[in-house]
């Protein structure tokens, strides 16, 4: 029986990651199928970085963990994504959160943010895994003069939430900075944060685990899970697995009925990436990009951006609704006229590689990490685009759950996810989101 999804099926298939620049440059360890009756006191659903980072901190704590993945570590979004390390996780900012959840909610968010940036870092560090990391925090960059009010009001956030100084850049100042576009007209660098090579990163977490004793399993997709005496049976077309509790970590590629407690709860959206060849000195120089700096717009359908340690510049837009193969090469059309735009020295180098990745959104626009619908099972998933950081503490939060040590999640994370209204046309929302910020990208661009 097939998962019963709510995107097109060409999200889920070979398209969309076809041309991933990342798969050129890390091979994730190769895991066995799941064959036959296996038993584990963990098991968890998902081999991404929320998956993985639970998996390595459960087998560190001396349990007996099993990763089930339908493909393998970092198919998902884990090896798809910007590589951004950064801030960030919810849609909801910290007004809001301190206004829905209280003052202390959004300082506990706002240091959860922060926790989140500094484990991924102690994890390369400790764990030895080279994952090409640059960039000193990440730069915001005004698309029309009517933002630099943002860029001021960013600062001033980082300031009252971290006690950090974040600069602020003029327009005149960008060109000696290696940012010259004629798109941009100033900008804020926060202190916070890094670029990696998230296959890289995927793959030494995936070793970690593996190493610390977790079992991993790929190219096996988990089509129902059954409640037998008190256990959850993962069931595939090879195999179950029979585990004690049930870590959830599906994210973007969820279903509605595996298990059935997401149904409605969780809203994929994609994220598509161009990458370049590698640009020359000269081209560098003709462009006046030379910063290695990860940067994103004021835009609402925002462009992030990075130029990598191989002079390959890494090119992100959101969005799009619909996964289709007319879509796709809607988007890469698209992808590649905004380049232009933003880079127009670059208008003739290729861009060899574009991908597409989904990413999740909850009802309550902030992560969760809780209990999974039944006695026994945990999920952490909805990241809203920015899960480097995020996911690999939920991930580590949701491990501390099931291991019972009342680990202090934020009360923005651990609040109830609710369902989305629609049910499985739920995607409606997105359609509607998506026209209203194209609107309000026109009106906020024209000055
Ligand atoms: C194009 C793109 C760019 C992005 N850029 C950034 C960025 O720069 N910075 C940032 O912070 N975040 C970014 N994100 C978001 C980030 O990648 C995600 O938030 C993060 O990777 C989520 O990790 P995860 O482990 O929860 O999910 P995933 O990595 O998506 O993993 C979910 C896994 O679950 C498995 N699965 C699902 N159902 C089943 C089943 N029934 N049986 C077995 N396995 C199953 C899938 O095979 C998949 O491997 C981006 C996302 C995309 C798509």
């Amino acid at each position: 029986m097939p998962l019963d999804r709510i995107v097109e099926p060409v999200a889920y298939g070979p398209l969309p990651d076809r041309d991933n620049y990342w798969r050129t440059t890390a091979e994730p360890p190769a895991v066995p199928r799941l064959e036959g009756a296996q038993e584990a006191e963990f098991a968890v659903l998902g081999a991404g970085f929320t998956g993985l980072s639970a998996a390595l901190r459960l087998a560190e704590a001396g349990a007996d963990v099993a990763v089930v993945d339908a493909h393998g570590p970092g198919w998902g979004a884990s090896g798809r994504n910007g590589g951004f390390c950064c801030l960030g996780g919810a849609v909801l900012g910290s007004a809001t959160i301190a206004r829905r959840y209280g003052r202390s909610a959004a300082r506990d968010w706002a240091n959860a943010e922060r926790a989140a940036v500094d484990l991924v870092a102690e994890t390369l560090e400790t764990r030895g895994i080279d994952a090409d990391r640059h960039s000193d925090g990440e730069t915001l960059l005004a698309h029309a003069a009517s933002r630099r009010p943002d860029l001021k009001e960013r600062g001033e956030e980082i300031r009252a939430l971290y006690g950090l100084d974040a600069t602020l850049h003029g327009k005149d100042e960008l060109a000696q900075l290696g940012m010259a576009s004629p798109e941009f007209h100033g900008a804020v660098t926060v202190p916070i944060g890094f670029a990696l090579n998230p296959l890289k990163y995927a793959t030494g977490l995936a070793g970690s685990a593996r190493t610390a004793g977790a079992r991993l399993y790929g190219d096996s997709p988990v089509t129902r899970i059954a409640r037998e005496t008190g256990a959850f049976v993962l069931k595939t077309s090879t195999g179950e697995l029979r585990a004690r509790k049930l870590l959830i970590a599906t994210n973007g590629y969820s279903s509605e009925d595996v298990p059935a407690w997401l149904r409605g709860r969780y809203l994929p959206t994609q994220s598509n990436i161009l990458v370049t060849r590698p640009l020359t000195g000269d081209e560098l120089a003709a462009q006046g990009w030379t910063s290695r700096q990860m940067c994103y717009d004021t835009r609402y359908h925002l462009h992030y951006f990075r130029l990598m340690p191989d002079n390959r510049m890494l090119f992100g837009v959101r969005g799009r609704v619909r996964s289709t193969r007319e879509v796709w090469a809607q988007t890469r059309r698209q992808a590649r006229a905004d380049f232009d735009r933003i880079f127009p020295a670059w208008a003739h180098v290729e861009t060899p590689h574009f991908w597409q990745g989904l990413l999740c959104l909850s009802p309550k626009l902030a992560p969760y990490v809780g209990p999974g619908g039944a006695h026994g099972a945990y999920a952490a998933l909805a990241y809203h685009g920015n899960g480097v950081a995020m996911a690999s503490l939920s991930g580590r939060l949701m491990a501390d759950l099931a291991l019972d040590r009342a680990p202090a999640i934020p009360r923005v994370m651990s609040a109830p996810m609710g369902r989305f209204p629609l049910g499985r046309h739920r995607r409606w929302l997105l359609w509607g989101m998506w026209h209203l910020h194209r609107l309000q990208d026109m009106a906020r661009g024209r000055a």
